[in-house]
C-alpha cells in the first residue's frame, strides 16, 4: 500500500473499531466526525494528503525496499548525512503546517520503529527471535502507513514508590499471565497523545528507571488500538468548530488518554521485551531511538519557535508597539531560540555518524542539549505573547458580535494601527489560543513535560556530558605561574 494520502488516512480511521470514552459517553460511530477528533482528523489527513500530493511526493516519500511502493521518509533508515538532511527536510514540512503545535505527527514515533528495527543485536542478544519481530512490525508500519501512539508512564498514584510498591500492583500495566496466545496484560498507562492513532507503542520510560522488583512493568510490545480489552479515556475537550474563534484548538487538539489494559492479550509476535528491567533501562539509547526521536522534536521545536517569532512580531506590529525597545529583545528572545534550535540540528546532522547498528546518526550531543534546553526556553513564548498582546488579548468577543448590531462599535473600536477589526480580533485569537487559553495550556504543559520529567532529564545529562576538558582547564589556570 505505502504512503497514505488523507482520504485512507480517514477511512482507516473510521473502519477501525476503538473503545474510548469521552465523560460518560463510549464514542460510537465515526470518529472522523465526532466532535472530539473532528478537527485532528481533518488536520493528519492534510498532512498525510502531503505524501500523495505530485508537487510534494518526492521530498515527502522514498521508494520501499521491501515492496517497491513510495512510503513516508520519516521511516526511511539514514545511512548518509544526505538521508538525515532530506529526513530533516519533510519533517519540518509536517512540522510547518502547524506552526509546531502538533506535537505527534506521525513522524515522531515513525522514527522510533525506524531506529530500533536498526538495532537487532540489541533486541536479539538471548538468542529470542524478538528482533525479526521488531523487525517485522518496523515494515508492517512502514508498508501501511500507520498512525502510532505511545504510552511510557505509569499513572501518577504515588510516586515516592515504582509500580511494584504501589498498594495496588495491577495500577500500573504489568504482565498477569503468559498463554500460548501471548502476555496478558493489566493496569494502565498514563498518558498517550493521539488515542485516534491506528496502533499503540507501549514502551519503557526514556527517564524513569526499573529496579529488579519492577520485572513484570518492565515490557515493550505494540498492539493495534482495536484489541480487546484495551481502552482510552480521555481528557476534556479543548477544540472547537470555530476556526476564527479557536484557530489552533479547532484544528490541531490532539487529545491526550489515559489507557486501561483490560486483560489485553498481546500476541508473541508484538512482544519486545519482556520482564526485563535492565533492558528496559536501556532501550532508548542503545537503540539510537532516543536521538531520533529527538531529532524529530527538535525540527518541531524549531518550527514552532519561528511561528511564534512571526505570531509575537505581528501582534506587536499591529498595534505599533514594535518600535519599543523591551519589545524587540523579547522577540528577538524568541528569534534566539529559533536559530539555536537550528543551529542545534545543523550541528547534529554535520557531526553524523554510524550508530552501532549501521544507522547514520545524529551528534546527540547537540541533539541531546537541544532535548533539554527546550523545556527551560519554551515556557517564555506564551510569556512574551501575554506581555505583547496584553489585554487586546481580552478584546476578543465571539464572532457572531460582527454580524450583530453592534458591529460598527466594533469596527470602530477594535481597529488597531495596521489592521480592521475583523482581522485584528482574529490575530489576537490566534495569539490567546497560543498562550493564554485551555490549548495554550496545554501546549505548554507539553513542551514541558513531553519528553520526559525536565529535572530528572537534566540530572542525567549532568551525568551523561564529558565536563572533564572543562574542569581541567580549571585546573591548569589555577596552576598557571
Ligand atoms: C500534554 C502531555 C502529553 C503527553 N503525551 C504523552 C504520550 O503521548 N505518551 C507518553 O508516554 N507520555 C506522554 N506524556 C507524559 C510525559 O511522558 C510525562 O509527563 C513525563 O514523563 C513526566 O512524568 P509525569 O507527568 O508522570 O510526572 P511525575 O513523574 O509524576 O512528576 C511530578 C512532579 O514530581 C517530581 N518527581 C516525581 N518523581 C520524582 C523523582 N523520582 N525524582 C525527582 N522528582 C520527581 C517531578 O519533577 C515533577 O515535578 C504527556 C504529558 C503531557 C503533559
Amino acid at each position: 500500500m505505502g504512503a497514505r494520502g488523507g482520504r485512507e488516512f480517514l477511512a482507516r480511521l473510521d473502519s477501525t473499531k476503538r473503545e474510548v470514552w469521552y465523560g460518560g459517553e463510549k464514542i460510537e460511530g465515526n470518529v472522523s466526525s465526532h466532535p472530539v477528533f473532528r478537527g485532528i482528523a481533518r488536520s493528519l489527513a492534510a498532512l498525510y494528503e502531503m505524501q500523495a500530493s505530485p508537487d510534494s511526493r518526492d521530498s515527502m516519500t522514498y521508494t520501499s525496499p521491501s515492496s517497491g511502493d513510495r512510503v513516508g521518509l520519516s521511516f526511511l533508515q539514514p545511512k548518509t548525512k544526505e538521508d538525515l538532511v532530506r529526513r530533516t527536510r519533510m519533517m519540518k514540512a509536517w512540522a510547518d503546517y502547524s506552526g509546531g503545535m502538533l506535537g505527534r505527527t506521525p513522524d515522531y514515533l515513525n522514527s522510533s520503529i525506524m531506529a530500533m528495527a536498526a538495532a537487532e543485536g540489541f533486541f536479539g542478544k538471548e538468542g529470542t527471535d524478538f528482533a525479526s519481530r521488531v523487525r517485522d512490525y518496523y515494515e508492517y508500519v512502514r508498508e501501511n502507513d500507520l498512525l502510532l501512539t505511545h504510552t511510557l508512564i505509569n499513572p501518577q498514584v504515588n510516586r515516592a514508590v515504582g509500580p511494584s510498591k504501589q498498594a495496588d500492583p495491577f495500577v500500573a500495566a504489568r504482565v498477569v499471565e503468559k498463554t500460548s496466545e501471548g502476555v496478558i496484560v493489566r493496569g494502565a498507562r498514563m498518558l498517550a497523545t493521539l488515542p485516534m492513532a491506528d496502533e499503540i507503542m507501549v514502551f519503557p520510560s526514556t527517564v524513569v528507571r526499573s529496579g529488579q522488583d519492577d520485572a513484570p512493568y518492565s515490557i515493550a510490545f505494540a498492539l493495534p488500538v482495536s484489541a480487546k480489552g484495551l481502552k482510552f479515556i480521555c481528557r476534556e475537550t479543548f477544540s472547537s468548530d470555530s476556526k476564527y474563534d479557536h484557530p489552533l484548538a479547532s484544528r490541531f487538539d490532539e487529545q491526550d488518554a489515559v489507557v486501561v489494559f483490560d486483560d489485553v492479550v498481546v500476541p508473541w509476535e508484538r512482544v519486545f521485551i519482556l520482564e526485563d528491567p535492565e533492558k528496559a533501562n536501556k532501550v532508548s539509547e542503545e537503540t539510537s531511538a532516543i536521538v531520533f526521536m529527538a531529532h524529530q522534536a527538535a525540527v518541531r521545536e524549531a518550527a514552532k519557535a519561528e511561528f511564534l517569532a512571526g505570531l509575537a512580531t505581528l501582534v506587536a506590529e499591529t498595534i505599533g508597539a514594535d518600535q519599543f525597545p523591551h519589545v524587540q529583545e523579547k522577540i528577538a528572545e524568541i528569534l534566539l531560540t529559533a536559530e539555536s534550535m537550528k543551529a542545534f540540528i545543523r550541528a547534529s546532522e554535520a557531526n553524523a555518524s554510524p550508530n552501532r547498528w549501521g544507522l547514520m546518526t545524529p551528534d546527540y550531543v547537540p541533539i541531546n542539549s537541544a532535548r533539554n534546553l527546550w523545556p527551560r526556553v519554551a515556557p517564555r513564548f506564551a510569556e512574551i505573547v501575554k506581555q505583547l498582546g496584553a489585554s487586546g488579548l481580552m478584546a476578543i468577543p465571539p464572532k457572531e458580535i460582527l454580524a450583530s448590531a453592534e458591529r460598527p462599535d466594533v469596527d470602530r473600536f477594535y481597529q488597531s494601527k495596521l489592521l480592521g477589526a475583523e482581522e485584528r480580533i482574529g490575530l489576537f485569537k490566534l495569539a490567546w489560543d497560543a498562550a493564554g487559553s485551555s490549548f495554550g495550556g496545554r501546549q505548554d504543559l507539553y513542551e514541558r513535560f513531553f519528553f520526559g520529567d525536565p529535572v530528572r532529564m537534566a540530572s542525567a545529562y549532568y551525568a551523561w556530558y564529558d565536563k572533564e576538558p572543562y574542569r581541567e582547564r580549571v585546573r591548569k589556570l589555577l596552576a598557571r605561574e
